[in-house]
């Protein structure tokens, strides 16, 4: 693995690579043996040198995201864990949210709220990455990711960078594409609606004390 760690640092020199790292500290369940090799990207071009790599070197490769829905092994886990907890940038544009895969789907629910935006609140207790959401389709209370996704930027096993669509997901009950054909997703963007409080004038000119809820598309 010494080997490996010094060509993977000659491709991506930025990159954080940690050598024997206990997983314990990154799965929910608190758990889980050492990975041979750990690494955290802070960009999209990180994370696709690494799945190239493990392509062209045939090192095996897991994605973690907040392992809150895999139990890690005491034996560990072989070759490289990818783990996206750093691709954590969420942002608004208009009434788009865009989030690295690695944001944690609580943190976004909560950006959205206090941003005004809905369309996340069925997310507001999965604990688990955006990255991981997409994987399994994750969902609460009648609402699932799918209904909200917009793009997603996801990368194919020889790390070819794909751009998803929303019916591109081919989402079903906890099931998507991203996992049916092994995609590494590195960044999303979630389209959701907005709405602002107005408040309404009655005929004689007085103030409502009640809000009116506008929505845009
Ligand atoms: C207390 C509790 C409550 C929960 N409630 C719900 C609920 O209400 N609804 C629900 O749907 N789920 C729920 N879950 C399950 C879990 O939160 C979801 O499955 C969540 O989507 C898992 O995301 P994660 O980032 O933790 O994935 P992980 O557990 O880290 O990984 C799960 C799988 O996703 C893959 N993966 C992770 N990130 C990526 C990525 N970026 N690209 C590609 N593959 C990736 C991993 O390789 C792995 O195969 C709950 C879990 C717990 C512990």
């Amino acid at each position: 693995m010494e080997n490996i760690a010094k060509k993977l640092n000659e491709s991506a020199p930025e990159l954080l690579i940690k050598k024997n790292e206990s997983l314990a500290k990154y799965t929910y369940t608190k758990t889980g043996g050492n990975a041979d090799l750990f690494v955290m990207p802070k960009t999209t071009e990180e994370v696709q040198s690494v799945v190239q790599f493990c392509s062209e070197e045939s090192v095996p490769l897991t994605i973690l995201g907040n392992g809150s829905n895999l139990i890690v092994k005491d034996g560990g886990i072989r070759g490289i864990v990818l783990y996206l907890d750093l691709l954590n940038t969420v942002y608004r544009e208009d009434t788009m949210i865009y989030a690295g895969s690695g944001a944690k789907l609580i943190d976004v629910s909560r950006f959205a709220r206090d941003e005004s935006l809905t369309g996340l609140e069925f997310a507001c207790g999965i604990p688990g990455s955006v990255g991981g959401a997409l994987y399994m389709n994750a969902g609460a209370y009648g609402g699932e990711i799918s209904d909200c996704l917009h793009k997603a930027t996801v990368l194919t096993t020889k790390g070819e960078l794909l751009h998803l669509e929303r019916a591109d997901l081919a989402a079903k009950y906890r099931h998507s594409t991203v996992a049916e054909k092994k995609l590494y997703c590195s960044r999303s963007s979630v389209s959701i609606r907005a709405f602002r409080k107005t408040t309404h004038r009655s005929k004689d000119g007085r103030t409502d004390r009640s809000t009116r809820i506008e929505t845009t598309a």
